[in-house]
């Protein structure tokens, strides 16, 4: 066994390169060594499992000079407790030991400051009032498995979906259901921006220590919108460090953001790869079911009896997310309960003028260029092209059509975009679908299938 740790962590940095090092590799020491076996111990057990999977081969090897047949080569977590210069091999603890010392020590007597630094909970985001549905149903799941579990079902949770899609409102119902069931334990919301927030302030008061204690004894950690902190490497390292800490004490921790971990831009590489470890749940758009029901439990909590028809209507427009739907939901009712007029279908419309046409513009002349070829099999590139056969002059006509119908695109701008057309091609078009529509109700029937497809 070699004794000269110092140039084989050299050598592991030469050879891992820099970030690796720094994160895995450097806080490693060696304990004790014989001729026949070593010891080395890292700082917490989630480093000796990444150690040990992704490092300990090469170490050993290195140690042994590539003799030793079997890796002889140990790795366990240092002790917290260790006096600093004790002699090092009676203060290595065996891996379990140290765990379950841990647990079993009474945590220190933390500041009870945790609901400080958690930001308030909206008394409305519980799981009673959230809504299941297809797009929403294993995140669901996976928040009320956390909320009900005694113990830690995987670590961390990362929930991930567009904005206005319902991640807040999952977090807060955890959050909610835990204090409720038991109000000793920990339970620390809040915001990634609002966690930097702290961590900077805390440095300028040079007060980390307090910073770092606050976030290190809680029970369950929930970091909303961590995208916010891409970019942001030192409150990234103290991310990185406070979630490694609470999950190696198996503490809960729950992670939402706009995207998959994977995705997260301007994010350390260990620390995308470590954020999916756990169980990454994604919340996909909603459907149209979700969106009716969503709907429906709100206006009977708003206890207004909206028309079915104006909720289906709604259902059917605002389908960006809960959010704006909500939002819509609310101005109606508003606006129906100051006029003190009935709902209707137009006064909705008419209300919501500018929230649906918003929503219009988002279908492109492209789209609609792509699902019509789709539909009718003739190929994207005849929308453009001068060929006149009827196969593919009735669908470019469709398309012409539609474009007029959804978008709010002038005729010239709509010629333009199917191969430079006149405008009055592009009128004689619409005109033309709108005779077969009232003519052949199988080719309306078509044409409004297209519609609709298109506008969800
Ligand atoms: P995110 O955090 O994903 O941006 P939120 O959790 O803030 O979204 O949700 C936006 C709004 O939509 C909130 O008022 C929330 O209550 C509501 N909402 C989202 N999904 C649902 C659902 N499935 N059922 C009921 N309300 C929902
Ligand atoms: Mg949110």
């Amino acid at each position: 066994m070699r004794t000269d740790w110092q140039s084989i962590k050299e050598r592991l940095r030469a050879e891992f390169g820099d970030a690796a090092y720094k994160s895995w590799l450097a806080p490693i020491e060696l304990d004790s060594v014989s001729a026949t076996r070593a010891v080395i111990s890292v700082p917490t057990r989630f480093m000796r499992d990444w150690v040990q999977r992704h490092y300990l081969d090469r170490i050993s090897q290195m140690l042994t000079d590539g003799a030793a047949a079997a890796p002889a080569v140990e790795i366990v977590v240092r002790s917290a407790i260790r006096a600093p210069d004790a002699a090092k091999a009676a203060n290595v603890e065996a891996v379990g030991t140290l765990s379950a010392a841990a647990r079993a020590r009474p945590r220190p007597a933390a500041p009870r400051s945790h609901e400080d630094i958690s930001a308030p909970l909206d008394p409305r985001f519980v799981f009673d009032n959230f809504i299941v549905g297809k797009s929403n149903e294993f995140a669901y799941a996976a928040a009320r498995r956390v909320a009900e579990a005694q113990t830690v079902p995987f670590n961390p949770l990362f929930l991930y979906g567009g904005v206005g899609l319902g991640k807040t409102h999952l977090m807060h119902a955890i959050a909610w259901h835990i204090r409720k069931a038991d109000p000793n334990r920990r339970v620390i919301y809040l915001s990634a921006e609002k966690f930097m927030y702290q961590f900077i302030r805390a440095l300028r008061f040079q007060d980390t220590m307090a910073f770092k204690e606050q976030f290190r004894s809680v029970d369950v950690l929930m970091i909303d919108d961590v995208q916010f902190i891409s970019g942001r490497e030192t409150t990234q390292e103290e991310f990185f460090h406070t979630f490694n800490a609470l999950v190696d004490q198996n503490r809960q921790v729950i992670i939402s953001a706009d995207k998959s971990p994977s995705d997260l831009e301007g994010m350390e590489e260990r620390l995308r790869s470590r954020l999916g470890w756990g169980l990454v749940a994604d919340i996909h758009q909603t459907d149209y079911e979700l969106r009716l029901s969503i709907l429906q439990s709100k206006a009977e909590k708003l206890g207004s009896q909206v028309p079915s028809k104006v909720l289906e209507f709604l259902a059917h427009k605002i389908t960006s997310n809960v959010r704006e739907l909500e939002g819509a939901l609310n101005r109606v009712v508003a606006h129906a309960t100051l006029v003190g007029r009935v709902f209707s279908l137009e006064a909705t419309q008419d209300v919501l003028h500018d929230l649906l046409r918003a929503h219009d513009r988002r279908v492109t002349i492209e789209e609609i260029q792509k699902r019509v070829a789709e539909h009718f099999n003739v190929r994207v590139a005849d929308m453009h092209s001068a060929r006149r056969a009827r196969a593919v002059a009735r669908p470019r006509q469709v398309a012409m059509y539609l474009a007029k119908q959804l978008t709010s695109r002038s005729l010239p701008e709509i010629g333009r975009k199917f191969g430079g057309r006149d405008h009055t091609t592009v009128m004689h078009a619409v005109r033309k679908i709108e005779e077969l529509r009232a003519t052949d109700t199988s080719f309306s029937e078509d044409v409004e299938l297209l519609r609709r497809m298109l506008e969800t």
